[in-house]
């Protein structure tokens, strides 16, 4: 760009103009930013999020404890326990997840054969410590209470695909 060229460009303040032409122009365009935290972007049914331990809607824990997500987890992030119950039926004593080796991956979800274990849509649960990460059964149990209606209209639009 020669010297005269650029001298009258600042003389004009072309670029300010065009600048502020543009911006005028997207200020009356839909917007393609939301306000988050107070809004949310629309999330894909194969989300995978924080995990839940579901329940029938009896209540009863739909976990077997047949540990086949303990054995298909690569990163070895789960450790159950399990004894059987008066009545004979099988259930976990213990189930850990440790969320700072899990690498959402979902295997685990892929191979419960009773849709106990799954990746709800939450994605908020930063914590400050480690500790905090290390979640145990009555805290999956807790996730799979809170989100049990978006986990089920999740997996039922999932289900044609599966
Ligand atoms: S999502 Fe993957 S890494 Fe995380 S607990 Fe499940 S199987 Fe393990
Ligand atoms: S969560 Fe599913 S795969 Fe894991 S032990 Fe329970 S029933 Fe088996």
């Amino acid at each position: 760009m020669g010297v005269m060229d650029r001298t009258m460009r600042g003389f004009f303040l072309s670029e300010l103009v065009s600048g502020m032409a543009l911006t005028l122009r997207y200020f009356f365009k839909p917007k393609v930013t939301i306000n988050y935290p107070y809004e949310k972007g629309p999330i894909s049914p194969r989300f995978k999020g924080e995990h839940a331990l579901r329940r029938y809607p009896n209540g009863e824990e739909r976990c077997i404890a047949c540990k086949l997500c303990e054995a298909v987890c690569p990163a070895q992030a789960i450790t159950i326990e399990a004894e059987p119950r008066d009545d004979g039926s099988r259930r976990t004593t213990r189930y850990d997840i440790d969320m700072t080796k899990c690498i959402y991956c979902g295997l685990c979800e892929e191979a419960c054969p009773v849709d106990a274990i799954v990746e709800g849509p939450n994605f908020e649960f930063s914590t400050e410590t480690r500790e905090e990460l290390l979640y145990n059964k009555d805290r999956l149990l807790a996730n799979g209470d809170r989100w049990e209606a978006e986990i089920a209209s999740r997996l039922a639009a999932d289900a044609p695909y599966r």
